[in-house]
């Protein structure tokens, strides 16, 4: 077996994947290591399950919002059913489709952990302890991922907690779910368990609104709805303390109000840290940042060291799975000399989807963030359920569209979308954000009758009643 590649790429999540198929397109041959499944948390812990566990109460709950719908239906989601479907869309936790892609795109697997060991060099440690040198001739490319973050939290390393490959993977519902964190994970997650028939769940959160990055009425709106839900929300709320009775008894966290909430199992959903420790990165001088996250510049390489890129999760720009499938192809492209966009690894138009009911899509700036940019803004709001599509979506079915325009450039720097599927809104705004499209060309774009979309319309209409004019 050959021990030189041009390209060794260390992880088989999305964003690894996605590097060695763009190199190997290139003619590059290219080794790809993986120490647990091909496919990554994303396919076994992450967006596929989580997805699939929330899916058949979002349709129940579109439905219901449908007067003539409604009363069809006489039950709630089926537990079981669902179950069998968060397991078909993981393989059961088998990897066997995603070697077969692999190996079908011209890619060499290799089992086992990867790590650094000098400039171009990997060594892969396999299950059974043999270790084998490997040589790149082109580039190393990082996509070792991300995992749960354990805050430090007094008790709470002891008293057994769930993280999302528990939560995720999870072979029963439990009666009652503590949830640490409200921002997307932890959000998801308690809605997916709400809908699937826990019968406490609450949301500890020690920021003052949920989805703390996001436009405020965003998590207001969320709050809102996931009330609504009996989902139960502690804002401003810091834990303090973690205990669990026995092994299998109930998890009590104690706030530092003195309040203690109890339940069956605690989701801990307070951050991400990249599995950086044992990369070899100091045989390079190379030190993690803050939560083991690895520094790249703008061409995504590790500065000094430009034979060594960080894609996905492990360069913390963004942790998601769609962003770093990007990152992935410019790289993959990059390795083989060819020559790419000059707007590399953009990080100004992330696109971003929470999918609990109502969902929030967002790209670009908040208002707020354009403004710390120094960026001279208009906000242009309008309710979602105020559209004849939207009208015709049922009952409560409303929500909120944000655009943020700069009013010099006059384009959209940022969009926000709050509402039952807003998340299929949100490819426009990217594109609108992401191609500088004028406020005077999106006159152009005349959304259909009646779709939601005639939202887009209504903002318009709101930019040329302001100084904006049209
Ligand atoms: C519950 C949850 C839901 C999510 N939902 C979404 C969503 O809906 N949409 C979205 O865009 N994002 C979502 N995300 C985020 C998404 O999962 C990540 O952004 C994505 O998985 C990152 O991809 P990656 O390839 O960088 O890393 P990962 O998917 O983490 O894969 C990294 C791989 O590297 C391997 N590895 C690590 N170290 C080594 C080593 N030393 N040697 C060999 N192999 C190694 C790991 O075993 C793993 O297979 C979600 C995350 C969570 C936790």
């Amino acid at each position: 077996m050959t021990n030189t590649y041009d390209v060794i790429v260390i992880g088989a999540g999305p964003a690894g994947e996605n590097a060695a198929e763009y190199a190997t397109q290139r003619d590059l041959s290219v080794a790809i290591v993986e120490a647990e499944l091909v496919g990554g948390e994303c396919s076994y812990w992450a967006c596929m399950p989580s997805k699939a566990l929330l899916r058949p109460g979002e349709a129940l709950a579109a439905a219901r919002r449908v007067p003539a719908a409604a009363g069809a239906i006489t039950g709630e989601v089926d537990v079981e059913a669902t179950l069998r479907s968060r397991d078909a869309f993981t393989s059961s936790w088998k990897d066997d489709g995603q070697v077969e892609w692999l190996e079908g795109a011209g890619v060499t697997l290799l089992r086992g952990r990867g790590r650094l060991t000098g400039e171009r060099r990997v060594e892969v440690e396999a299950a059974d302890g043999t270790r084998t040198s490997y040589e790149a001739t082109k580039g190393v490319v990082v996509a070792v991922g991300s995992r749960a973050a354990t805050p430090p939290i007094d008790g709470l390393a002891e008293a057994r907690t769930w993280d999302n490959r528990d939560i995720t993977a999870a072979k029963d519902i439990p009666e009652r779910l503590l949830v640490l964190g409200g921002v997307v994970i932890g959000v998801e997650m308690a809605q997916a368990m709400r809908w699937l028939g826990a019968s406490e769940v609450t949301i500890i959160e020690a920021l003052d609104g949920l989805l703390a990055n996001e436009e405020p009425f965003a998590g207001e709106e969320l709050q809102a709805g996931l009330e609504e839900a009996g989902i139960g929300v502690e804002l401003g709320a810091r834990a303090e303390r973690v205990a669990r009775q026995g092994t299998d008894g109930p998890v009590t966290v104690t706030l530092a109000d003195g309040r203690e909430l109890t339940g069956d199992e605690l989701l801990v959903a307070v951050g991400r840290r990249a599995p950086t420790d044992d990369l070899g990165l100091e045989q390079l001088g190379v030190e993690p940042g803050r939560g083991g996250f690895i520094e790249v510049d703008d061409h995504l390489r590790v500065p000094g060291h430009d034979w060594l890129y960080v894609v996905g999760d492990a360069n913390g720009r963004s942790l998601l799975t769609h962003q770093g499938k990007y990152q992935a192809r410019l790289v993959g492209d990059a390795l083989a000399g060819v020559d790419v966009d000059p707007a590399w690894a953009d990080n100004s138009a992330v696109p971003r989807v929470v999918f609990t009911d109502p969902q929030v899509a967002a790209v670009g700036l908040t208002e707020a963030q354009a403004r710390e940019n120094g960026v001279d803004v208009f906000a242009a709001r309008f309710d979602l359920g105020h559209t004849a599509g939207g009208a015709l979506q049922g009952k409560g079915a409303g929500g909120t569209a944000q655009l943020v325009i700069d009013r010099d450039r006059r384009v959209i720097v940022g969009a926000t979308f709050v509402g039952a599927g807003a998340g299929e809104h949100l490819h426009a705004a990217t594109i609108a954000v992401v191609g500088e499209v004028t406020i005077e060309r999106l006159w152009h774009a005349v959304p259909s009758f009646p779709t939601v979309s005639e939202v887009w319309l209504r903002l318009l209409e709101q930019m040329r009643a302001d100084d904006l004019g049209l």
